[in-house]
């Protein structure tokens, strides 16, 4: 067998491993907290202290394919293009220093960005004052390890900052501020104000003709609401048996703080701010709270009642001339305007076809097929010829004005939707902790508040009751 050999080959490859031993003052990994893939950094495998000169050179001639290996071999080339004059090497993380490289070198804008571990962020180091296509941008990432430093290429800004935030789409940051725009004509109408970092971008805007005036708009703050209720709780503070103590690690706890009582008062005002009381109730003895989450229910019951009989209008003497011969609205305090031709023409229409809907069903017997778009339409075109209507007040039933037939609709009470102020002294700092306990008996789904703290609310919203503070 020794002596035998091949008569041809098939194949014949040999593969060569580039030896390339990392000095201890040269690369390091990339910190832990950073993303892992695709994150748009080129952390040259650099074996010597010029990783700052690799990654400038390695930035203004990017390679495609494996650009972060052997530095010497893909940018020695280029070496004597850079002026490092006066740049002790390793260099430094110094703005002076920066700032001297930049002097030396007039065609590039320097950016150093560091990596902020515990945020998981990138942190300003350097941002060059040179702005302006005609530099050349050079993002560079600085990472320190014990007394080490190490520089990267950010090769795509938009890249490392991609899970900042829950928009996966393209994103443009501004390099001057980090500030991410989720779309190109946000980022392009930054750039210019973009006054780098210490000093917040702004944009001087002048009011322009036609919209220079400032007026009150929300007009349905005009009207009061129709029903609050004010209420508070009576604490006692009970000493905590020897079972509950044991449960506790941390905190000694002493006591703890019980219901025992409640009161409150409902009052009706109207639009003249006249009031009445309607109910009250006061309670002492147990599950004082799970009572009055179980009255409160009940008051918002006949609240919603009172509220869907709205007072007829009544109109005194005068009211119907001053109506005739007025030709402003009280609400908006903008005149009447005679509706156009258009518009008095489909309100005709519409007017006659569900006059014909009408006469179909009286001679049928049955709801005609398209007898709710008729009256959509029909509702449409009146709100359309936006007319005079009389204004009253659903409370007492007072004319007050009046009103365009917009604006009126806009003081509307809804029996559902209008919210019940419910006022309690201190209830942000006391009473909402002990409702919060209670909360979830309410029989609603819609819950909201304004938080301070874990345990703390402003205001919270049970559906159609909002919990306030009389502070
Ligand atoms: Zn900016
Ligand atoms: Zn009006």
């Amino acid at each position: 067998m020794f002596d035998a050999y091949p008569e041809y080959i098939e194949e014949f490859s040999i593969e060569i491993a580039d030896f390339n031993p990392i000095g201890p003052t040269a690369h390091i990994s990339l910190p832990e907290t950073m993303p892992k893939r695709n994150n748009g950094i080129i952390n040259i495998q650099n074996n010597d202290d010029w990783c700052f000169g690799w990654c400038v050179l390695g930035a203004l001639h990017p390679v495609k394919v494996h650009p972060e290996r052997n530095p010497h071999r893909l940018y020695g080339d280029f070496v004597e293009k850079l002026n490092m004059d006066d740049i002790p090497i390793p260099v430094p993380v110094s703005t002076p220093v920066y700032k001297k490289f930049e002097e030396n070198n007039p065609e590039i804008s320097l950016c150093v960005y560091e990596w902020h571990n515990q945020n998981k962020c990138l942190d300003f180091r350097y941002v060059s004052e040179r702005r302006g296509e005609e530099y050349k941008q050079v993002n560079l990432l600085v990472i320190t390890e014990e007394e080490r430093s190490h520089y990267c290429i950010i090769k795509d800004l938009h890249k490392l900052v991609y899970n900042h935030s829950k928009h996966k789409g393209q994103k443009y940051l501004c390099r001057y501020c980090l500030h991410v725009y989720s779309a190109e004509k946000g980022y392009k109408e930054h750039l210019p104000k973009c006054k780098s970092l210490n000093n917040a971008p702004q944009r001087p805007q002048m009011p322009v003709k036609n919209r220079s005036i400032k007026a009150f708009y929300n007009h349905k703050c005009m009207q009061p609401n129709p029903y609050r209720i004010f209420w508070n709780l009576e604490i006692l503070t009970e000493k905590l048996t020897p079972e509950e103590k044991t449960k506790l690690i941390h905190t000694e706890r002493l006591q703890m703080h019980k219901p025992c009582g409640y009161c409150y008062v409902v009052v009706r005002m109207d639009s003249s701010l006249n009031y009445e009381i309607m109910s009250y109730d006061l309670y002492r003895g147990p599950d004082a709270l799970e009572r009055f989450v179980t009255k409160i229910e009940k008051e918002q019951a006949n609240i919603q009642e009172d509220l869907s009989a709205p007072a007829e209008m009544i109109l005194a003497s005068g009211d119907l001339k001053s109506y005739n011969e007025a030709t402003e609205c009280w609400i908006c305090k903008k005149p009447f305007i005679k509706p156009s031709q258009e518009a008095l023409q489909k309100f005709e229409e519409a007017k006659h076809r569900l006059l014909e809907v009408k006469e179909w069903e009286a001679s049928i017997g049955e709801d005609h097929p398209e007898k709710k778009k008729i009256q959509k339409e029909y509702r449409e075109a009146l709100s359309a010829l936006n007319r005079k209507v009389k204004d009253h007040d659903h409370i007492n039933g007072k004319y007050r004005g009046p009103a365009h037939d917009t604006c009126n609709k806009k003081l509307r009470i809804g029996s559902f939707e209008t919210k019940v102020p419910l006022i309690c002294h201190n209830f942000r700092g006391y009473d909402s902790h002990s409702l919060m306990k209670v909360v979830s008996k309410f029989t609603v789904d819609k819950l909201n508040c304004i938080p301070e703290n874990i345990g703390k609310y402003k205001a919270m919203d049970v559906d159609q009751l909002r919990f306030l503070d009389s502070f």
